[in-house]
């Protein structure tokens, strides 16, 4: 409680600052603090904090690695989870899985022996993919045929049986970019506070989040599959000037969004990277610009 209430203190007097500076201020009743949820822009009283209503939001998904950031309305935090977030987590666990990394997961697959189907779960250990098959989701004959003809290639010796995996996993990729858009937007807006959001050219990415199912905001993902996953930065890219946008690195993810200054549209933005892109999504280019510090909370660093 007292976490969400001092971050509420912080937000609330930025935003009537920002407000009065946008000559915005009736936007908001007199006399009493208010913070706005970043995703939604509906403005929330102290006791909104009390009554449950601003929540704790972690950024990037705490699924994906991510830690408590800044406050956003409790609706918007839940459907995020569900709508965005879940696909997030669930390509992460797939992709780390089919890259062979000892997670723990434990993902549903289905074994093929000459094309005989044997349904179980796989999981990484230290001496490699261990298959379980799992009786109830079999057909007792079809399995009884799958190892037989398992024992037949391990007796036989062939060094190359017909045996295949296929993993079963179910997210949708578009959803798990948003989520991913999401985070970046979250943590430029605790980096660079209130004034940052509030630009026109950010309107589309709040009307993303209430659109799930619309594309509305072309944005340009690079991920660099090598990077660590701790890995956390903001930059203010300035040069070359067709490119200038804040970018935001979450590990192998980083989003570029439009930039504190002259900042281009989305579609012009992404435009402009197209232009740029080379083999395997690189840039055949190189970006200058400032870092800011990654946000420990949020420090509206513009307002
Ligand atoms: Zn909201």
């Amino acid at each position: 409680m007292d976490k969400r209430l001092s971050w509420f203190d912080e937000g609330a007097p930025k935003l009537r600052q920002v407000l009065d500076r946008l000559g915005l201020d009736d936007a908001l009743p007199a006399g009493q603090d208010f913070y706005a949820c970043p995703c939604c822009l509906v403005a929330y009283p102290r006791e909104a904090v009390s009554g449950g209503l601003l929540t704790i939001e972690d950024v990037p998904p705490r699924s994906v690695g991510g830690r408590p950031l800044l406050l956003t309305c409790k609706r918007c935090n839940n459907t995020a989870g569900s709508d965005f977030d879940s696909h997030a987590a669930t390509r992460a666990n797939a992709e780390d899985f089919m890259r062979g990394r000892i997670t723990g997961h434990t993902l549903p697959m289905t074994s093929h022996v000459d094309g005989i189907p044997l349904r179980g779960t796989a999981q990484w250990t230290d001496s490699g993919l261990q298959f379980v098959g799992v009786p109830k989701r079999n057909d007792p004959k079809v399995q009884a045929a799958h190892l037989v003809a398992l024992d037949a290639y391990v007796e036989s010796g062939d060094s190359r049986p017909n045996h295949s995996f296929t993993v079963h996993t179910r997210f949708d990729e578009a959803r798990a970019r948003i989520s991913w858009i999401r985070a970046a937007y979250l943590a430029a807006f605790a980096a660079l506070g209130w004034s940052y959001i509030f630009r026109g050219v950010m309107d589309p990415y709040r009307k993303q989040l209430q659109q799930p199912d619309v594309s509305v905001v072309p944005t340009y993902i690079f991920r660099d599959p090598n990077a660590s996953v701790a890995v956390r930065r903001v930059l203010l890219v300035d040069r070359p000037d067709e490119l200038r946008c804040v970018a935001v690195v979450m590990g192998e993810h980083t989003v570029f969004l439009p930039s504190l200054f002259r900042p281009r549209p989305c579609d012009e933005l992404v435009e402009a990277f197209a232009s740029r892109r080379a083999a395997g999504d690189r840039l055949s280019v190189t970006l200058d610009g400032k870092e800011v510090p990654w946000p420990r909370w949020a420090t509206y660093f513009m307002d």
